[in-house]
């Protein structure tokens, strides 16, 4: 299959692909283009809604309130709305809560009007109720449109809960135009992203044998090389950008239920802007929309690979320095860097496989034995680092954590920390098994 727009995968159903899986996505409707606001009473009708329940804040009714209650109207579908009234809402208990304790029981239909975070909040209230859910995006500003997680603030941490695929989502580029320069820029980071997340689900294939979908490897590909053809249009809010950018976030969400990890959607680049958002909650540090910080992720990430493409490695040097680590100096470390949200990092990384003398002999073997694939899959994957900086400064967004103030020298630390984050495969676990993470962090981060 060569179609990968969203339409055509949505169409194409259920298909058992020559990896050995049966891919399928929750998604059941998306509608992306000029004017698909027209299509939203059709489709709440099509799921059976009479009356709606709206969640929406003052920023995203700005942008799409009138439309959406006028749509609802002239099919005389009637509608309850909550409006939350923080400037700016958090995915918290509050927010989930409210949400709640507003809802109208004689609605039979959800709608949000959003992005991130009304959009993390609607996918649980539709989990609870068990109602459909549309969402109504106003930004192309990140890629859980598609997808069946919320991230959200729990006790202070940010953590990804269980919720529910909107069953339709419609991107009216006439809306999604208008939004905030930063939340498109912040689209197209989040879709830069891909290049990193595909390239690293290869290098963990050839490492530890993990599963790996060439089939879903091609859709983001496509995905992300529209997004990029057509970047240069997002400064001047050229819909063709815009739709490129918001098609791409939806069949991210696709391609991560087709394969059942996040693996083609999120690497090291990821991790950079979670440990950001962590000590942002924990310290009140500076900190930016998600697909900004994925974006300066994807530089950083980018850069290490460049330096990684120059290294060859050494067994012995790496079996030396594996036996060397001082893994309790370097948890009390991660909690001094993270506060709190540290523990529920140290409850589950030292049993885990970065750590086991066994599994990182296998791996070492595995990536001496394998260095000329893993450098090949680098080349294939991987566009230089100054080509994606250029491309961002071009459409003005951030290319540097500094600008959004966090300053550049905590960046090598950061990046050691990433390794610790989750049980994936990525360019810092790479480079701890090899025993040179600490200088190469130092050197390419300074
Ligand atoms: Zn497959
Ligand atoms: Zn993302």
């Amino acid at each position: 299959m060569t179609d990968y727009s969203v339409a055509s995968l949505i169409a194409r159903g259920a298909f058992a692909c020559p990896c050995g899986k049966t891919h399928a996505a929750h998604l059941k409707k998306a509608v992306v283009g000029s004017g698909v606001i027209g299509r939203l009473a059709g489709t709440v009708r099509e799921y059976g809604g009479t009356k709606a329940y709206i969640l929406c804040d003052a920023n995203t009714f700005a942008a799409a309130g009138i439309p959406v209650l006028k749509a609802l109207s002239a099919a005389e579908i009637g509608y309850t709305i909550y409006q939350f009234p923080e400037e700016r809402t958090e995915p918290d208990e509050k927010a989930v809560g409210a949400a709640f304790l507003h809802f109208d029981h004689t609605c039979d239909i959800l709608i949000g009007v959003g992005s991130g975070v009304i959009n993390d909040i609607g996918k649980i209230v539709a989990k609870m109720t068990g109602l459909p859910y549309v969402i109504v995006a106003t930004a192309p500003s990140m890629d859980g449109f598609a997808s069946s997680t919320s991230s959200v603030v729990r006790d202070g941490l940010k953590v990804s809960v269980d919720s529910k695929c909107p069953d339709a989502v419609i991107g009216d580029t006439e809306i999604l135009k208008n939004a905030p320069l930063l939340m498109i820029q912040s689209g197209l980071g989040d879709m830069l992203a891909k290049y990193v997340s595909v390239c690293e689900w290869r290098i963990g294939r050839l490492v530890t044998g993990e599963y790996y979908c060439e089939e879903v490897a091609a859709m983001i590909r496509a995905a992300l090389k529209k997004c990029v053809d057509n970047a240069a249009g997002i400064v001047t809010r050229d819909p063709a950008a815009v739709e490129a950018v918001m098609e791409g976030l939806i069949l991210s969400g696709i391609a991560a239920d087709y394969a059942g990890v996040s693996r083609p959607v999120s690497g090291v680049e990821h991790y950079f802007s979670h440990l950001w958002d962590m000590r942002a909650l924990e310290f009140g540090t500076p900190w930016s929309l998600h697909g900004i910080q994925c974006g300066v992720g994807t530089v950083l990430a980018l850069r290490g690979y460049e330096r990684l493409a120059t290294l060859v490695p050494d067994k012995e040097k790496a079996t030396a320095a594996f036996a060397a680590f001082d893994r309790d100096r370097w948890f009390g470390q991660i909690e001094t860097y993270l506060g709190g949200a540290a523990q529920a990092i140290l409850r589950t990384a030292p049993d885990s496989d970065r750590y086991n003398a066994k599994k990182h002999a296998q791996r070492l073997d595995n990536i001496v034995a394998r260095w000329d694939d893993i450098l090949q899959v680098v080349r294939e994957e991987l566009p230089p680092s100054k080509e994606i900086e250029g491309l961002l400064k071009s459409i003005g967004a951030p290319v540097s954590s500094a600008e959004f103030g966090v300053p550049a020298k905590e960046n090598a630390l950061t990046f050691m920390m990433t390794k610790d984050i989750r049980d994936k495969y990525i360019l810092s676990t790479l480079l701890f098994d090899m025993g040179v993470l600490e200088d190469v962090s130092r050197e390419v981060y300074r």
